[in-house]
């Protein structure tokens, strides 16, 4: 499959990896929006947050069990904020679903 994503998770696009485990991989992004700017992204693939369904929402519930062990990693004792773009209209550039972790700033109220 030619997708960017599932290529870092094979290793086969060099990637700065801050946690892996089984179902879930973590790197920083190439262009950071913030101090502390990580993608947090599923093993499997999946197009977005508009695929997931009962069937594969445990990996998502995982990501958000994990999510708070790399915050404190990172050292984002402030707190931190979670965005997932799906599709166009949000301006998703990458088709395999990932949560950007956002932190290390303070951060805008507004959310567009
Ligand atoms: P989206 O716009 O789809 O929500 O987010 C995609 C993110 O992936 C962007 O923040 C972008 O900087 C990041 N990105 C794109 N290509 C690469 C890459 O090759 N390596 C890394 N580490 N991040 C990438
Ligand atoms: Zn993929």
């Amino acid at each position: 499959m030619d997708c960017l994503f599932c290529k870092i998770i094979a290793g086969e696009i060099p990637s700065t990896k801050v946690y892996e485990d089984e179902q879930v991989y973590a790197f920083r992004d190439i262009n950071p929006m913030a101090p502390v700017h990580v993608l947090i992204i599923p093993k499997l693939h999946l197009a977005s947050a508009n695929e997931i369904t009962p069937e594969n929402a445990a990996v998502v519930a995982h990501i958000f069990q994990v999510i708070p062990q790399i915050a404190a990693a990172e050292g984002l004792t402030g707190g931190y904020r979670v965005i997932t773009n799906c599709g166009p209209d949000a301006c998703q550039s990458v088709r395999h679903l990932h949560f950007h972790l956002l932190g290390g700033c303070q951060m805008s109220e507004k959310m567009v």
